[in-house]
């Protein structure tokens, strides 16, 4: 066999979430689209503000077009780092310029700059069930290994003895994820200090800091007036991942950024060794015209989205709380965390959703087995059209 071992692994085990996306795409062809509920991926069904387009379309028009496609720093264009400092500045009082900041690749190219910089063979790092699966793959990425820790069974915030009992002196990293994917969740202030004592206690305890990774791709998507604490304030050893994937709905043009705050340990260093990850593992730096592009869009008002994500999410919690299912209300993000009916795997519940043309994604592709995740990024006539299969379901299942 050619392939190597771990990717071996990763061909018997690839994506579900992937692949029931491409189960829809077939399915629709058969049945018709209007006919397929697909709540599988998190990919966003609002279209990106015109005001981005129109970045676009002026970046290539007015930037000088070597500067613009040309090789460049691996950080990133500066005055784009100075002007997403700039951003969080105003929005969060903090104090950043272009040397905290390192434009990436999305989230995923973020948090792969990071872990590379910080994981040696055998190293731990530690995140909170269920969580973005492909947090496991991206440790692996460094032969480390991912150590899931249990979150409060009700409320899905972490469970702070079971994070104490999890950190040894291999462990190099935590993880969250808030506003939360596939939960709904959102870690508040009290959260983040609980969280914050942990972690500076036991750094002390295991004799090195233990860095705290916020992986946000969902920042801006809060409700119900709830909005997301900024992580980095509450721990100094922090690193921000952030994309905008979702606030901006442009996932396939993956761009993103990191924040390296001054606070944190060895910053300089860590800074310098994420560039020089972005290039060594092939990116070298985030798309240029995005970069310019964003630049442009870091102020635009993008409430219309948020009204209409959360729009979707009270239909949705509302059509399966009438249809009798249990599910978590989700405050952020775009996912509702549904309890799978008593008597019922996973996979065999997955397969009657399936029966009615309705695709969620099975708990184990978060390691949160017993449940499902439904993402809401869809369009409204999707949601309210799929509320008489919804109903079929609870009645096949027992719940009507
Ligand atoms: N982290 C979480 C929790 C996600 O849900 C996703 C995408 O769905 C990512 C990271 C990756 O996002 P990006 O497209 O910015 O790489």
């Amino acid at each position: 066999m050619m392939i190597s071992r771990s990717m071996q692994e990763q061909l018997a085990g690839n994506s579900t979430i992937r692949l029931m996306f491409a189960e829809g795409k077939e399915m629709a062809k058969k049945v018709g689209a209007d006919h397929v509920y697909d709540f599988s991926i998190g990919n966003p069904n609002v279209p990106a503000p015109k005001e981005v387009n129109e970045a676009i379309k002026a970046v290539v028009d007015e930037v000088d077009s070597v500067y613009l496609h040309g090789y460049m720093a691996n950080e990133g264009y500066p005055e784009t780092r100075k002007a997403v400092a700039d951003d969080l500045n105003r929005r969060y009082g903090t104090d950043y310029d272009e040397s905290n900041i390192i434009m990436t690749t999305g989230a995923a190219g973020g948090l792969n700059i990071v872990l590379k910089t910080l994981l040696d063979e055998g190293d731990e790092v530690i995140t909170f069930k269920p969580y973005f699966l492909e947090y496991k793959k991206y440790a692996s990425n460094y032969g480390a290994s991912l150590v899931p820790v249990a979150t409060d069974s009700r409320t899905f915030l972490p469970d702070m003895e079971a994070l104490r009992a999890a950190i040894n002196e291999r462990t190099r990293a935590v993880i969250i994820n808030t506003p939360h994917n596939p939960t709904g969740v959102i870690y508040g202030e009290d959260t983040l200090k609980a969280l914050a004592a942990v972690l500076e206690e036991e750094s002390k305890r295991i004799g090195r800091p233990i860095v705290l990774i916020s992986d946000e791709p969902y920042r801006e998507l809060c409700y119900d007036g709830m909005s997301q604490p900024w992580v980095a304030s509450f721990y100094k050893d922090t690193i921000v991942c952030y994309s905008f994937s979702k606030s901006l709905s442009l996932p396939g043009e993956r761009i993103g950024y990191c924040v390296v705050p001054d606070e944190l340990c060895e910053h300089e260093d860590i800074f310098a060794c994420m560039g020089i990850a972005n290039r060594t593992l092939g990116m070298l730096n985030a798309p240029g015209i995005m970069q310019k592009a964003i630049e442009r869009c870091l102020d635009i008002d993008i409430s219309e989205n948020v009204r209409i994500y959360d729009n979707n999410r009270k239909l949705l919690y509302g059509i399966l709380k009438d249809a009798g299912f249990k599910a978590v209300y989700p405050s952020g993000a775009f996912y509702i965390w549904i309890r799978t009916p008593e008597g019922y795997t996973d996979a065999e519940f997955c397969d009657i959703c399936k029966k009615h043309y309705v695709l969620v994604v099975p708990g184990a592709s978060f390691e949160g087995p017993g449940n499902m995740r439904a993402a809401y990024c869809v369009s409204e006539k999707t949601i309210r059209d799929s509320k008489p299969a919804w109903e079929a379901i609870a009645k096949e299942v027992g719940l009507r």
